[in-house]
């Protein structure tokens, strides 16, 4: 007989079916067991072995929680005074005819039935496709979906391309230390991970694509700090013949658009989202992602703010000057000539806008320099020498001078997006397989040691730094 889902069972009263699950719970009452059994449709049901079903009560001794099970049984609506209204299929129940086993389950070393808010994390981790099992997982993992799935279709049916950029690239000065991969062929050559697809994708704007987006991963190799992975997701965006106001504006459409139709019992604390400047912001709040929520209790109120007019550049610990977003952003139209005479650098604004949630910073991007003469200007600027810029980003200055239009774009961090439109403490829970805020892999024993043939090919010798 056709397997049927559980969530289904409702419209098949009165017939036999063949439902296969995991068992949540099994209850041996002596004369009746019941079983409940779960299924990928995040559905319950109550199937009872009836006394006179000598063959399915054998098997169903033997059975225990997360055994997967295939059962055979007629629908029944539950007497009256047994319907439980308040549960899912509270109000029907298989009655077994036939129990087959699929296959057996240790114990499991935690309950996966509760959220396992209480639970070590560790534990978590290392069992993940265990813990993934829990409704409150399984339910921030297939949100995770439609919210992505969402974005792409808004903005596929927008001409917008999504296009994969490579894993194995070269270093960016991007603020972050990179992860790197050692080359066989080239020995003592290493390709690095991509910090973000920055240069990709505004070299796919010289290369005419106009609209690109790409739900990219990064990877950035930073001091455990807060709530942070070494890898994690943009939604990575970038569009040509654009202005600030521009991507603002599509940006803020396509935030609201994707919260009504996968979060809507959320609420915009304001629409359009408040404008704010930088330096009002550090003076009001102290911090360029406030929490502007006039009521931090309520876990629906969605907070949303722009930040926008920060400073280019900073100083950097050793005095000199170093951007503070991005080094290929434009300043602001008014302070261009600024930047061209290296003069006030400390008052050059750029067009760098931040997307604030709730006090978390979830996106942000900027209009870029166009102009080779301009972006050179930039590395002037931070001490780097014309060679030393050309070797690193020949490509970069090459592309700008061979006809790149004006563009700009953004980027989000989907993985915090889904954390606070999924009420969650940590971008953790929101990731099928998280490493530890320490950067391990629990599961998988990551990182880890390679063979000595392996590290012989690399042409790499070991000498551990004890951090
Ligand atoms: N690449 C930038 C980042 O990762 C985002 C952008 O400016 O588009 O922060």
């Amino acid at each position: 007989m056709k397997r049927i889902l559980i969530k289904e069972l409702k419209d098949h009263i009165g017939e036999e079916v063949t439902i296969s699950g995991w068992v949540d719970v099994r209850r041996d009452m002596g004369k009746l067991i019941f079983i409940d059994l779960r299924d990928e449709s995040l559905s319950k049901v109550q199937s009872v072995i009836l006394p006179n079903q000598k063959e399915a009560g054998a098997v169903a001794q033997a059975i225990r929680n997360e055994w997967v099970i295939e059962i055979g049984g007629q629908v029944n609506k539950r007497p009256e005074k047994m319907i439980k209204s308040e549960v899912e299929n509270g109000d029907i129940e298989v009655e077994v005819k036939s129990v087959k086993i699929l296959n057996e389950a240790n114990t499991p070393p935690f309950d996966v039935t509760t959220d396992g808010k209480d639970l070590n994390e560790e534990i978590r981790l290392k069992y993940k496709y265990l813990d993934l099992r829990r409704d409150r997982m399984q339910k921030n993992i297939r949100f995770r979906h439609e919210l992505i799935s969402f974005v792409r279709n808004y903005l596929s049916s927008r001409d917008f391309f999504e296009i994969e950029t490579p894993i194995l690239t070269k270093s960016t000065p991007e603020g972050a230390r990179d992860y790197v991969v050692p080359s066989r062929l080239y020995n003592g050559k290493f390709y690095a991970l991509p910090q973000s697809p920055q240069q990709y994708k505004q070299l796919l704007m010289s290369a005419g694509f106009g609209k690109y987006f790409q739900i990219a991963r990064c990877f950035r190799d930073e001091d455990t700090r807060g709530d942070r992975q070494p890898e994690f997701t943009q939604m990575d965006l970038e569009m040509s013949f654009v202005e600030q106001e521009d991507v603002m504006s599509l940006i803020e459409t396509l935030l609201i658009e994707t919260v009504k139709k996968v979060s809507p019992d959320k609420k915009f604390q304001q629409v359009p989202f408040p404008r704010i400047k930088y330096v009002d912001a550090m003076s009001k709040y102290g911090t360029d992602r406030p929490d502007i929520r006039e009521n931090k209790e309520d876990k629906d109120t969605l907070a949303f703010c722009w930040i926008v007019d920060f400073p280019f550049f900073e100083k950097d610990k050793n005095g000199g000057w170093t951007f503070t977003h991005n080094p290929f952003s434009k300043p602001k139209p008014e302070h261009m000539d600024m930047l061209m005479g290296k003069e006030n650098i400390g008052e050059i604004l750029t067009t760098q806008y931040d997307i604030v949630l709730n006090g978390f910073e979830i996106g942000g991007g900027s209009i870029r320099n166009h102009n080779s003469k301009a972006l050179m200007k930039v590395f002037e600027i931070m001490g780097y020498e014309e060679a030393r810029v050309r070797e690193n980003f020949g490509h970069m200055l090459t592309a700008l001078e061979s006809g790149t239009p004006p563009h700009g774009g953004i980027a989000w961090g989907l993985d915090r997006l889904i954390m606070l439109l999924r009420n969650e403490d940590s971008i953790r829970e929101v990731m099928a397989f998280p490493k530890t805020g320490e950067g391990r892999d629990l599961m998988m024993e990551s990182p880890s040691e390679i063979e000595e043939g392996q590290l012989n090919e690399l042409g790499i010798k070991i000498d551990v730094k004890k951090l």
